[in-house]
């Protein structure tokens, strides 16, 4: 059995917070990077190793893998409810991830969590990370970066869910995707997923209580 208790790492680590966070410790922080790179994977671990975490539950146009519950992983809608949402001006942020599917965050979750002291993870792509960069600046963006190109060649190849073509295509969009590092506050390495989690956790500076 793999070691289940998440690391510590001696904190909180320093941060160079932008003049648009006014001295305050932000309420949100959106972790984006490349695709493959494990975003998915890192906040999986932190709903379960990190209750104290509030993880925002997206909106998806894609069907549920056999794992997933609605209300927990997703929420699952029709297109034409997601384009509801869209028209109503209800998401924060919403993208077409690969051409295919839609994602997006309901500003009302969000705002109703930070309005009860709740400090919230949006775990997004990089065109929604942009998004909320524009209109909540005052946000924390961490930037979660491989290893090594080899090493995010050997994830994306590896998780064997793509067939080569769309592969390729995702290297391709990757790379545009890497080049986005300098826009972000903070960049954590995701050597394993533990560590990355608790680096993550430890750069959102929870208030005491809920640590
Ligand atoms: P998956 O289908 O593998 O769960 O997620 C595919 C991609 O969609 C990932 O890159 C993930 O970060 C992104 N994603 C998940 N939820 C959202 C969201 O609410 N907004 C945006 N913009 N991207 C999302």
């Amino acid at each position: 059995m793999p070691d289940q208790t998440p690391p510590v790492i001696p904190g909180p680590r320093d941060l160079t917070l932008r003049p648009e966070h006014a001295g305050k410790r932000p309420s949100v922080t959106v972790l984006a990077g490349p695709t493959a790179v494990g975003k998915g994977t890192v906040s999986q671990y932190i709903r379960q190793h990190y209750p104290q975490v509030c993880l925002s539950v997206s909106a998806t146009t894609r069907s549920p893998r056999p794992d997933e519950i609605n209300g927990v992983h997703y929420w699952f809608v029709s297109d034409e409810e997601f384009n509801e949402l869209i028209a109503e001006g209800k998401m924060l942020e919403w993208a077409e991830v690969h051409g295919m599917n839609k994602y997006g965050t309901r500003r009302d979750t969000v705002e109703r969590a930070i309005a009860k002291g709740r400090h919230v993870l949006l775990e997004i792509d990089l065109q929604g990370a942009r998004q909320v960069r524009q209109s909540m600046p005052e946000a924390l963006f961490v930037f979660l970066a491989p290893p090594s190109w080899e090493e995010l060649v050997r994830r994306l190849v590896g998780r064997g869910t793509e067939s080569e073509a769309e592969q390729q295509r995702r290297l391709e969009t990757a790379k545009l995707e890497l080049a986005a590092e300098p826009e972000f506050d903070a960049v954590i390495v995701n050597d394993t997923v533990g560590q990355a989690a608790a680096r993550l956790v430890d750069i959102m500076q929870l208030p005491a209580q809920q640590r």
